[in-house]
Protein backbone atom coordinates (compact mmCIF):
# COMPACT_ATOMS: atom_id res chain seq x y z
CA UNK A 1 0.00 0.00 0.00
CA UNK A 2 1.55 3.62 -1.01
CA UNK A 3 -0.14 6.59 0.39
CA UNK A 4 0.04 10.52 0.17
CA UNK A 5 1.75 11.30 4.29
CA UNK A 6 3.24 9.68 7.14
CA UNK A 7 4.14 11.52 10.18
CA UNK A 8 6.62 10.04 12.23
CA UNK A 9 8.03 10.67 15.94
CA UNK A 10 5.06 12.64 16.73
CA UNK A 11 3.20 13.15 20.34
CA UNK A 12 -0.10 12.44 18.63
CA UNK A 13 -3.53 12.77 21.19
CA UNK A 14 -6.31 10.90 18.85
CA UNK A 15 -9.46 11.75 21.18
CA UNK A 16 -10.14 7.98 20.81
CA UNK A 17 -10.42 6.44 24.16
CA UNK A 18 -9.73 3.03 22.53
CA UNK A 19 -6.42 4.12 21.09
CA UNK A 20 -5.50 7.35 23.17
CA UNK A 21 -2.01 7.91 22.23
CA UNK A 22 0.39 7.13 18.72
CA UNK A 23 3.38 8.05 17.44
CA UNK A 24 2.97 8.10 14.06
CA UNK A 25 -0.38 8.81 11.90
CA UNK A 26 -0.72 8.04 7.92
CA UNK A 27 -2.85 10.09 5.98
CA UNK A 28 -4.65 9.11 2.12
CA UNK A 29 -6.91 10.82 0.28
CA UNK A 30 -7.58 13.51 2.98
CA UNK A 31 -8.56 11.06 5.59
CA UNK A 32 -6.71 9.33 8.15
CA UNK A 33 -5.55 5.79 6.97
CA UNK A 34 -4.04 4.03 10.41
CA UNK A 35 -1.54 4.93 13.23
CA UNK A 36 1.20 2.81 14.48
CA UNK A 37 1.29 -0.75 14.05
CA UNK A 38 -1.51 -0.62 11.16
CA UNK A 39 1.18 1.36 9.01
CA UNK A 40 3.64 -1.78 8.91
CA UNK A 41 4.66 -2.41 5.14
CA UNK A 42 2.83 0.92 4.12
CA UNK A 43 4.82 3.48 2.07
CA UNK A 44 4.08 7.37 1.34
CA UNK A 45 4.45 9.89 -1.14
CA UNK A 46 6.02 11.95 1.94
CA UNK A 47 7.40 11.02 5.10
CA UNK A 48 8.27 13.81 7.52
CA UNK A 49 9.70 13.43 10.97
CA UNK A 50 7.69 15.72 13.80
CA UNK A 51 10.13 16.03 15.82
CA UNK A 52 8.33 15.26 19.12
CA UNK A 53 5.51 17.78 18.14
CA UNK A 54 2.03 17.05 19.56
CA UNK A 55 -0.79 16.56 17.02
CA UNK A 56 -4.50 16.48 18.22
CA UNK A 57 -7.79 16.81 16.30
CA UNK A 58 -8.04 20.20 14.43
CA UNK A 59 -9.70 22.41 16.68
CA UNK A 60 -13.45 23.23 15.88
CA UNK A 61 -15.37 26.28 17.30
CA UNK A 62 -19.66 25.43 17.29
CA UNK A 63 -20.33 29.42 17.55
CA UNK A 64 -18.60 31.94 15.79
CA UNK A 65 -19.17 35.16 12.93
CA UNK A 66 -16.56 34.49 10.31
CA UNK A 67 -18.23 37.16 8.24
CA UNK A 68 -18.19 40.14 10.99
CA UNK A 69 -14.72 38.92 12.43
CA UNK A 70 -13.52 38.74 9.43
CA UNK A 71 -14.57 42.57 8.70
CA UNK A 72 -12.83 43.40 12.06
CA UNK A 73 -9.58 42.01 10.21
CA UNK A 74 -9.84 43.96 7.65
CA UNK A 75 -11.16 47.46 9.67
CA UNK A 76 -9.44 49.91 11.74
CA UNK A 77 -8.30 47.87 14.82
CA UNK A 78 -9.33 49.63 18.20
CA UNK A 79 -8.50 47.06 20.87
CA UNK A 80 -5.18 48.74 22.25
CA UNK A 81 -6.85 52.13 22.30
CA UNK A 82 -6.82 53.26 26.21
CA UNK A 83 -6.89 56.65 25.91
CA UNK A 84 -9.52 59.55 24.38
CA UNK A 85 -6.58 61.11 22.78
CA UNK A 86 -5.28 57.79 21.60
CA UNK A 87 -8.43 57.02 19.97
CA UNK A 88 -8.51 60.23 17.97
CA UNK A 89 -4.41 59.86 17.04
CA UNK A 90 -5.59 55.83 15.41
CA UNK A 91 -8.51 57.59 13.92
CA UNK A 92 -6.80 60.23 12.05
CA UNK A 93 -3.75 58.06 11.22
CA UNK A 94 -6.29 55.38 9.87
CA UNK A 95 -8.69 58.13 8.13
CA UNK A 96 -6.01 60.16 6.22
CA UNK A 97 -5.00 57.18 3.29
CA UNK A 98 -8.78 56.39 2.74
CA UNK A 99 -10.99 58.71 0.12
CA UNK A 100 -12.52 61.58 1.26
CA UNK A 101 -16.00 60.05 0.68
CA UNK A 102 -15.43 56.86 2.20
CA UNK A 103 -16.81 55.73 6.03
CA UNK A 104 -14.15 55.46 8.68
CA UNK A 105 -14.99 51.86 9.84
CA UNK A 106 -13.51 50.63 13.56
CA UNK A 107 -13.67 47.54 15.43
CA UNK A 108 -13.25 46.14 18.68
CA UNK A 109 -14.11 49.70 20.48
CA UNK A 110 -14.36 49.27 24.16
CA UNK A 111 -15.79 52.27 25.84
CA UNK A 112 -14.81 51.01 29.02
CA UNK A 113 -11.43 50.57 28.40
CA UNK A 114 -11.14 54.56 27.77
CA UNK A 115 -9.40 56.56 30.51
CA UNK A 116 -11.09 59.73 31.37
CA UNK A 117 -13.51 61.34 29.12
CA UNK A 118 -14.75 59.80 25.47
CA UNK A 119 -13.76 62.44 22.72
CA UNK A 120 -17.81 64.10 21.86
CA UNK A 121 -18.94 63.26 18.38
CA UNK A 122 -17.22 66.92 17.11
CA UNK A 123 -13.84 66.24 18.14
CA UNK A 124 -14.51 62.20 16.09
CA UNK A 125 -15.52 64.72 13.11
CA UNK A 126 -12.23 66.23 12.99
CA UNK A 127 -10.29 62.97 13.70
CA UNK A 128 -12.14 61.41 10.85
CA UNK A 129 -11.01 64.69 8.46
CA UNK A 130 -15.07 65.42 7.74
CA UNK A 131 -15.63 61.63 7.01
CA UNK A 132 -18.20 59.83 8.09
CA UNK A 133 -17.25 57.76 11.28
CA UNK A 134 -18.56 54.12 12.78
CA UNK A 135 -17.24 52.47 15.84
CA UNK A 136 -18.40 49.37 16.40
CA UNK A 137 -18.35 48.35 19.87
CA UNK A 138 -16.75 45.18 21.20
CA UNK A 139 -19.51 44.22 22.92
CA UNK A 140 -21.78 44.06 19.64
CA UNK A 141 -24.49 45.95 21.48
CA UNK A 142 -23.71 49.41 20.42
CA UNK A 143 -22.04 51.85 17.70
CA UNK A 144 -20.14 55.08 18.30
CA UNK A 145 -20.52 57.55 15.60
CA UNK A 146 -19.57 60.70 14.58
CA UNK A 147 -21.84 63.91 13.56
CA UNK A 148 -20.99 62.93 9.84
CA UNK A 149 -22.08 59.37 10.07
CA UNK A 150 -25.45 60.35 12.03
CA UNK A 151 -26.26 63.14 9.39
CA UNK A 152 -25.38 60.16 6.58
CA UNK A 153 -27.59 57.16 8.09
CA UNK A 154 -30.59 60.05 8.93
CA UNK A 155 -30.11 60.67 12.59
CA UNK A 156 -31.26 64.28 13.34
CA UNK A 157 -29.32 66.58 14.98
CA UNK A 158 -31.63 66.68 17.77
CA UNK A 159 -33.61 63.35 17.63
CA UNK A 160 -37.07 62.90 18.81
CA UNK A 161 -37.88 59.22 17.37
CA UNK A 162 -38.25 56.41 20.01
CA UNK A 163 -36.61 52.97 19.63
CA UNK A 164 -38.19 50.20 20.65
CA UNK A 165 -35.81 47.83 22.90
CA UNK A 166 -33.14 50.69 21.91
CA UNK A 167 -31.56 54.01 21.84
CA UNK A 168 -30.23 56.79 19.84
CA UNK A 169 -28.46 58.69 23.18
CA UNK A 170 -28.41 62.40 23.36
CA UNK A 171 -26.91 64.95 25.75
CA UNK A 172 -29.19 66.90 28.31
CA UNK A 173 -29.96 69.59 25.24
CA UNK A 174 -31.40 66.62 23.69
CA UNK A 175 -28.75 66.37 21.03
CA UNK A 176 -27.33 62.96 19.61
CA UNK A 177 -23.99 61.95 20.95
CA UNK A 178 -23.37 59.34 18.22
CA UNK A 179 -23.91 56.67 20.75
CA UNK A 180 -26.56 54.01 19.37
CA UNK A 181 -27.18 50.86 21.21
CA UNK A 182 -29.28 47.65 20.69
CA UNK A 183 -32.59 47.94 18.49
CA UNK A 184 -31.40 51.41 17.28
CA UNK A 185 -28.21 49.61 15.82
CA UNK A 186 -30.58 48.77 12.75
CA UNK A 187 -30.68 52.43 11.83
CA UNK A 188 -26.57 51.93 10.69
CA UNK A 189 -26.96 48.42 9.56
CA UNK A 190 -29.74 49.51 7.26
CA UNK A 191 -27.49 52.08 5.97
CA UNK A 192 -24.52 50.02 5.14
CA UNK A 193 -26.69 46.17 4.67
CA UNK A 194 -26.54 44.26 2.25
CA UNK A 195 -22.83 43.85 2.02
CA UNK A 196 -21.63 42.64 -1.27
CA UNK A 197 -20.85 39.09 -2.27
CA UNK A 198 -17.28 40.30 -3.26
CA UNK A 199 -16.60 41.97 0.45
CA UNK A 200 -18.42 38.65 2.20
CA UNK A 201 -15.60 36.32 0.42
CA UNK A 202 -12.65 38.53 1.50
CA UNK A 203 -14.25 38.96 4.96
CA UNK A 204 -14.29 34.82 5.00
CA UNK A 205 -10.51 34.51 3.59
CA UNK A 206 -9.03 37.05 5.86
CA UNK A 207 -11.42 35.29 8.90
CA UNK A 208 -10.83 31.82 8.03
CA UNK A 209 -6.67 32.25 7.37
CA UNK A 210 -7.01 33.49 10.98
CA UNK A 211 -8.68 30.37 12.02
CA UNK A 212 -6.18 28.37 10.16
CA UNK A 213 -3.02 30.07 12.46
CA UNK A 214 -4.70 29.32 15.51
CA UNK A 215 -5.36 25.55 14.88
CA UNK A 216 -8.89 25.75 13.60
CA UNK A 217 -9.96 23.37 10.97
CA UNK A 218 -14.39 23.38 11.40
CA UNK A 219 -16.21 26.65 12.10
CA UNK A 220 -19.75 26.43 12.77
CA UNK A 221 -21.25 29.79 12.09
CA UNK A 222 -23.86 31.52 14.35
CA UNK A 223 -26.21 32.71 11.73
CA UNK A 224 -26.22 34.06 8.46
CA UNK A 225 -28.54 35.86 5.41
CA UNK A 226 -30.75 37.71 8.09
CA UNK A 227 -31.58 39.81 11.09
CA UNK A 228 -29.09 41.91 12.50
CA UNK A 229 -26.31 39.40 12.54
CA UNK A 230 -26.98 38.73 8.52
CA UNK A 231 -24.79 39.98 6.05
CA UNK A 232 -26.49 39.81 3.22
CA UNK A 233 -29.74 37.64 2.17
CA UNK A 234 -27.21 36.19 -0.23
CA UNK A 235 -24.78 35.31 1.91
CA UNK A 236 -24.87 31.54 1.66
CA UNK A 237 -24.45 32.13 -1.74
CA UNK A 238 -21.42 33.99 -1.20
CA UNK A 239 -19.67 31.05 1.30
CA UNK A 240 -20.43 28.77 -1.80
CA UNK A 241 -18.18 31.89 -3.86
CA UNK A 242 -15.31 31.75 -1.91
CA UNK A 243 -15.38 28.22 -1.24
CA UNK A 244 -15.06 27.90 -5.09
CA UNK A 245 -13.08 31.39 -4.92
CA UNK A 246 -10.60 29.15 -2.61
CA UNK A 247 -10.94 31.55 -0.14
CA UNK A 248 -12.34 29.76 2.28
CA UNK A 249 -9.27 27.95 4.45
CA UNK A 250 -11.36 25.49 6.86
CA UNK A 251 -14.51 23.66 7.00
CA UNK A 252 -17.90 25.82 7.55
CA UNK A 253 -21.06 25.05 8.57
CA UNK A 254 -23.51 28.43 8.54
CA UNK A 255 -26.43 28.40 10.48
CA UNK A 256 -29.23 30.47 9.01
CA UNK A 257 -31.11 33.53 10.83
CA UNK A 258 -34.85 32.79 11.57
CA UNK A 259 -35.44 36.14 9.99
CA UNK A 260 -34.56 34.34 6.70
CA UNK A 261 -37.04 31.70 6.26
CA UNK A 262 -40.56 31.85 5.42
CA UNK A 263 -43.68 30.10 4.94
CA UNK A 264 -43.25 27.45 1.84
CA UNK A 265 -46.51 25.85 0.11
CA UNK A 266 -46.52 22.48 -0.70
CA UNK A 267 -47.87 19.37 -1.38
CA UNK A 268 -51.50 19.02 0.56
CA UNK A 269 -49.24 16.12 2.65
CA UNK A 270 -47.06 18.93 3.55
CA UNK A 271 -49.51 21.76 4.28
CA UNK A 272 -47.12 23.57 6.66
CA UNK A 273 -43.86 24.45 5.88
CA UNK A 274 -41.07 27.06 6.52
CA UNK A 275 -38.02 27.71 5.27
CA UNK A 276 -35.83 28.62 2.56
CA UNK A 277 -37.09 28.51 -1.04
CA UNK A 278 -36.42 25.20 -2.44
CA UNK A 279 -37.05 23.97 0.94
CA UNK A 280 -33.66 23.70 1.12
CA UNK A 281 -32.76 22.89 5.14
CA UNK A 282 -29.92 21.76 7.67
CA UNK A 283 -27.35 19.04 6.13
CA UNK A 284 -27.45 20.33 2.72
CA UNK A 285 -23.78 20.34 1.39
CA UNK A 286 -20.59 18.61 2.53
CA UNK A 287 -17.91 18.33 4.26
CA UNK A 288 -16.49 22.00 3.14
CA UNK A 289 -19.85 23.87 3.46
CA UNK A 290 -22.60 22.34 5.01
CA UNK A 291 -26.30 24.14 5.83
CA UNK A 292 -26.70 24.17 9.98
CA UNK A 293 -29.40 24.70 12.28
CA UNK A 294 -31.77 27.58 12.15
CA UNK A 295 -30.68 30.12 14.84
CA UNK A 296 -33.30 31.97 17.05
CA UNK A 297 -33.03 34.68 19.51
CA UNK A 298 -34.90 33.81 22.40
CA UNK A 299 -33.29 36.92 24.66
CA UNK A 300 -30.78 39.59 25.08
CA UNK A 301 -27.29 39.71 26.59
CA UNK A 302 -26.16 39.35 30.56
CA UNK A 303 -24.43 42.51 30.58
CA UNK A 304 -26.67 44.54 29.31
CA UNK A 305 -29.67 43.26 31.72
CA UNK A 306 -31.72 41.77 29.08
CA UNK A 307 -31.03 38.03 29.31
CA UNK A 308 -34.22 36.61 30.69
CA UNK A 309 -33.64 35.00 34.41
CA UNK A 310 -36.00 33.80 36.90
CA UNK A 311 -34.59 36.09 39.78
CA UNK A 312 -34.15 39.54 39.66
CA UNK A 313 -30.30 40.86 38.17
CA UNK A 314 -28.22 41.91 41.50
CA UNK A 315 -29.30 45.23 42.66
CA UNK A 316 -31.69 46.21 40.11
CA UNK A 317 -35.05 45.07 41.59
CA UNK A 318 -37.77 44.26 39.12
CA UNK A 319 -35.45 43.46 36.39
CA UNK A 320 -34.87 39.75 35.34
CA UNK A 321 -34.64 40.26 31.63
CA UNK A 322 -37.30 39.57 28.88
CA UNK A 323 -37.72 36.98 26.19
CA UNK A 324 -37.81 38.57 22.29
CA UNK A 325 -41.09 39.07 21.18
CA UNK A 326 -44.10 37.03 21.59
CA UNK A 327 -42.97 33.69 23.05
CA UNK A 328 -46.19 32.22 22.13
CA UNK A 329 -45.70 33.37 18.15
CA UNK A 330 -41.54 32.67 18.19
CA UNK A 331 -42.43 29.06 19.63
CA UNK A 332 -45.00 28.46 16.57
CA UNK A 333 -42.28 29.74 13.83
CA UNK A 334 -39.47 27.73 15.53
CA UNK A 335 -42.12 24.88 15.32
CA UNK A 336 -42.95 25.06 12.23
CA UNK A 337 -39.17 25.08 10.97
CA UNK A 338 -38.21 22.23 13.03
CA UNK A 339 -41.19 20.10 11.03
CA UNK A 340 -39.78 21.35 8.25
CA UNK A 341 -36.79 19.56 8.66
CA UNK A 342 -34.47 21.85 10.43
CA UNK A 343 -32.52 21.29 13.63
CA UNK A 344 -32.69 24.46 15.54
CA UNK A 345 -30.28 26.78 17.85
CA UNK A 346 -32.12 28.87 20.47
CA UNK A 347 -29.60 31.81 21.67
CA UNK A 348 -30.58 31.23 25.51
CA UNK A 349 -28.20 33.58 28.30
CA UNK A 350 -31.06 33.62 30.97
CA UNK A 351 -31.75 30.21 32.77
CA UNK A 352 -35.55 31.30 31.85
CA UNK A 353 -35.05 31.58 28.32
CA UNK A 354 -33.31 28.17 28.87
CA UNK A 355 -36.62 26.70 30.16
CA UNK A 356 -38.06 28.40 26.96
CA UNK A 357 -35.23 26.79 25.06
CA UNK A 358 -35.29 23.41 26.47
CA UNK A 359 -39.65 23.16 26.69
CA UNK A 360 -39.46 24.36 22.43
CA UNK A 361 -36.68 21.56 21.66
CA UNK A 362 -38.41 18.82 23.37
CA UNK A 363 -41.90 19.28 21.83
CA UNK A 364 -39.86 19.80 18.40
CA UNK A 365 -38.56 16.21 19.32
CA UNK A 366 -42.05 14.72 20.55
CA UNK A 367 -43.15 16.01 17.00
CA UNK A 368 -40.23 15.14 14.63
CA UNK A 369 -37.49 13.11 16.64
CA UNK A 370 -34.45 13.85 16.97
CA UNK A 371 -32.29 15.39 14.08
CA UNK A 372 -28.99 14.07 13.12
CA UNK A 373 -27.65 17.65 13.64
CA UNK A 374 -28.23 17.69 17.00
CA UNK A 375 -30.91 20.69 18.70
CA UNK A 376 -28.65 23.34 20.27
CA UNK A 377 -29.04 26.32 23.17
CA UNK A 378 -25.99 28.75 22.52
CA UNK A 379 -24.57 30.45 25.58
CA UNK A 380 -26.18 29.36 28.91
CA UNK A 381 -25.71 32.11 30.99
CA UNK A 382 -27.31 31.06 33.81
CA UNK A 383 -28.30 27.02 33.65
CA UNK A 384 -30.17 25.73 37.01
CA UNK A 385 -29.10 22.35 38.45
CA UNK A 386 -32.59 20.95 37.65
CA UNK A 387 -31.97 22.19 33.51
CA UNK A 388 -28.72 19.73 33.55
CA UNK A 389 -30.74 16.45 33.45
CA UNK A 390 -33.11 17.89 31.13
CA UNK A 391 -30.52 18.96 28.71
CA UNK A 392 -28.70 15.14 28.64
CA UNK A 393 -32.18 13.21 28.18
CA UNK A 394 -33.34 15.49 25.00
CA UNK A 395 -29.86 15.01 23.65
CA UNK A 396 -29.93 18.80 23.35
CA UNK A 397 -26.11 20.20 22.75
CA UNK A 398 -25.35 23.52 25.02
CA UNK A 399 -22.42 25.51 23.87
CA UNK A 400 -20.82 27.87 26.49
CA UNK A 401 -18.47 30.39 25.85
CA UNK A 402 -15.64 30.33 28.66
CA UNK A 403 -13.66 33.02 27.39
CA UNK A 404 -16.07 35.15 28.20
CA UNK A 405 -15.18 35.04 32.18
CA UNK A 406 -11.84 36.20 31.46
CA UNK A 407 -13.19 38.96 28.57
CA UNK A 408 -15.98 40.46 30.83
CA UNK A 409 -16.19 38.20 34.09
CA UNK A 410 -16.22 40.48 36.79
CA UNK A 411 -19.05 42.69 35.12
CA UNK A 412 -21.41 39.04 34.53
CA UNK A 413 -20.25 38.39 38.09
CA UNK A 414 -21.28 41.81 39.57
CA UNK A 415 -25.04 41.11 37.48
CA UNK A 416 -25.28 37.51 38.73
CA UNK A 417 -24.23 37.17 42.44
CA UNK A 418 -22.08 34.48 43.48
CA UNK A 419 -24.91 31.60 43.58
CA UNK A 420 -25.60 32.12 40.01
CA UNK A 421 -22.19 32.59 38.52
CA UNK A 422 -21.98 29.29 40.01
CA UNK A 423 -24.33 27.79 37.69
CA UNK A 424 -23.17 30.36 34.55
CA UNK A 425 -21.71 28.74 30.93
CA UNK A 426 -21.42 25.37 32.47
CA UNK A 427 -18.73 22.63 31.82
CA UNK A 428 -18.20 20.24 34.30
CA UNK A 429 -21.58 19.67 35.32
CA UNK A 430 -22.88 19.12 31.37
CA UNK A 431 -19.72 15.99 31.48
CA UNK A 432 -21.30 15.43 34.96
CA UNK A 433 -24.91 14.44 33.86
CA UNK A 434 -23.53 13.02 30.40
CA UNK A 435 -25.00 16.25 28.17
CA UNK A 436 -22.93 17.33 25.29
CA UNK A 437 -19.76 19.65 26.01
CA UNK A 438 -18.61 21.69 22.48
CA UNK A 439 -15.44 24.13 22.40
CA UNK A 440 -17.03 27.63 20.78
CA UNK A 441 -15.92 31.69 21.81
CA UNK A 442 -18.70 33.43 20.14
CA UNK A 443 -15.39 35.25 18.02
CA UNK A 444 -15.41 38.43 17.55
CA UNK A 445 -17.63 39.38 20.63
CA UNK A 446 -14.65 37.36 22.63
CA UNK A 447 -11.45 36.48 21.50
CA UNK A 448 -11.61 33.06 20.03
CA UNK A 449 -8.05 31.70 19.92
CA UNK A 450 -8.44 28.12 20.90
CA UNK A 451 -5.69 27.16 22.96
CA UNK A 452 -7.23 30.55 25.01
CA UNK A 453 -10.59 29.10 24.80
CA UNK A 454 -9.31 25.71 26.34
CA UNK A 455 -7.30 27.77 29.10
CA UNK A 456 -10.54 29.46 30.28
CA UNK A 457 -12.30 26.21 30.13
CA UNK A 458 -9.54 25.03 32.93
CA UNK A 459 -9.30 28.21 34.51
CA UNK A 460 -11.97 30.49 34.86
CA UNK A 461 -10.79 32.94 35.99
CA UNK A 462 -12.18 36.52 35.65
CA UNK A 463 -10.01 39.70 33.92
CA UNK A 464 -9.55 40.89 37.77
CA UNK A 465 -8.48 37.11 38.55
CA UNK A 466 -11.35 36.43 40.47
CA UNK A 467 -12.32 32.87 40.45
CA UNK A 468 -16.03 32.37 38.12
CA UNK A 469 -18.29 29.15 39.11
CA UNK A 470 -14.54 27.55 40.21
CA UNK A 471 -16.67 24.42 39.99
CA UNK A 472 -17.56 24.22 36.38
CA UNK A 473 -13.47 23.62 35.99
CA UNK A 474 -12.54 20.85 33.99
CA UNK A 475 -9.15 19.37 33.01
CA UNK A 476 -7.07 20.48 30.26
CA UNK A 477 -7.73 17.33 28.24
CA UNK A 478 -11.46 17.18 29.03
CA UNK A 479 -11.04 20.62 27.38
CA UNK A 480 -9.31 19.19 24.47
CA UNK A 481 -11.81 16.65 23.88
CA UNK A 482 -14.36 19.06 23.97
CA UNK A 483 -12.93 21.59 20.75
CA UNK A 484 -12.71 18.71 19.15
CA UNK A 485 -14.94 15.55 19.67
CA UNK A 486 -17.43 17.39 21.77
CA UNK A 487 -17.76 19.64 18.74
CA UNK A 488 -18.05 17.15 15.82
CA UNK A 489 -20.48 15.52 17.85
CA UNK A 490 -22.41 18.85 18.75
CA UNK A 491 -22.38 19.85 14.80
CA UNK A 492 -23.75 16.38 13.66
CA UNK A 493 -20.04 15.18 12.43
CA UNK A 494 -18.80 12.70 14.97
CA UNK A 495 -18.36 9.65 12.35
CA UNK A 496 -16.66 11.76 10.29
CA UNK A 497 -13.66 14.11 12.57
CA UNK A 498 -13.10 15.00 15.86
CA UNK A 499 -10.63 11.98 16.22
CA UNK A 500 -7.47 10.52 14.80
CA UNK A 501 -8.66 7.18 13.84
CA UNK A 502 -9.07 5.12 10.80
CA UNK A 503 -11.57 6.53 7.74
CA UNK A 504 -11.43 10.12 9.52
CA UNK A 505 -11.27 13.40 8.09
CA UNK A 506 -7.76 14.28 8.78
CA UNK A 507 -7.83 17.38 10.13
CA UNK A 508 -4.73 18.16 12.50
CA UNK A 509 -3.50 20.78 14.66
CA UNK A 510 0.16 20.62 15.28
CA UNK A 511 1.41 22.18 18.62
CA UNK A 512 4.53 23.26 20.51
CA UNK A 513 4.25 20.87 23.31
CA UNK A 514 1.26 18.38 24.85
CA UNK A 515 -1.86 20.60 25.99
CA UNK A 516 -2.99 17.79 28.63
CA UNK A 517 0.70 18.07 30.38
CA UNK A 518 1.72 21.84 30.75
CA UNK A 519 0.33 24.13 33.85
CA UNK A 520 -2.80 26.04 32.98
CA UNK A 521 -1.31 29.47 32.82
CA UNK A 522 0.98 28.08 29.60
CA UNK A 523 -2.07 26.44 27.58
CA UNK A 524 -2.47 29.41 25.36
CA UNK A 525 1.46 30.37 25.14
CA UNK A 526 1.78 26.98 22.75
CA UNK A 527 2.67 27.84 19.11
CA UNK A 528 0.57 26.20 16.39
CA UNK A 529 3.45 24.82 14.39
CA UNK A 530 0.85 23.57 11.36
CA UNK A 531 -2.15 22.79 11.16
CA UNK A 532 -3.99 20.25 8.17
CA UNK A 533 -7.35 20.01 6.80
CA UNK A 534 -7.71 17.08 4.27
CA UNK A 535 -4.43 16.05 4.95
CA UNK A 536 -3.25 19.27 3.59
CA UNK A 537 -0.88 21.60 5.71
CA UNK A 538 -2.77 24.75 5.34
CA UNK A 539 -0.39 26.90 7.71
CA UNK A 540 2.69 26.47 8.72
CA UNK A 541 5.22 23.38 8.28
CA UNK A 542 5.51 19.97 9.89
CA UNK A 543 9.41 18.25 9.55
CA UNK A 544 9.93 20.45 6.61
CA UNK A 545 6.22 19.99 4.68
CA UNK A 546 4.69 23.66 4.29
CA UNK A 547 1.49 24.85 2.52
CA UNK A 548 1.54 24.88 -1.16
ZN1 LIG B 1 -23.00 34.72 18.77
Amino acid sequence: MHIDLIIEQARIWTGDPNRPRAQRIGIWCGRVFGLDEQLEGVTAEVVVNAEGAFLAPGFNDVHAHSVWFGQTLLELDLAQAHSGEDLLARISEYAKNLPETSWVIGSNFNPLGIRGAMPDRDALDAAAGGRALWLKHSSGHAYTLNGVGLAEVGVAEFPTTEIDGGKIVTDAAGRATGLIEENAMSVVQSYHLPDSRSDIVRALGAATQQYLREGLTSITDAGVAGGWIGHSPQEFGAYQQAREAGALGTRMQPMITLDALHALSGHADDPVSFGLDAGLRTGLGDEWLQIGPVKVFTDGSLLGSTAAMTEDYEQCPGNHGYLLGDPAELRGKVLQAAAAGWSLALHAIGDRAVDFAIDTISQAQRACGKPAIPNRIEHGGVVREDQLPQLAAHGIALAPQPFFIPTFGDGMAAKLGEHRSGLSYPAASLLRHGAMLPGSSDRPVAPGAPLGVIQAFVERLTESGAPYGPSERITAEQALIAYTRGSAEATGWAERKGVLSPGMLADVVVLSDDVTAVSSERISQLEVLATLVGGEVRHGTIGGLGSR
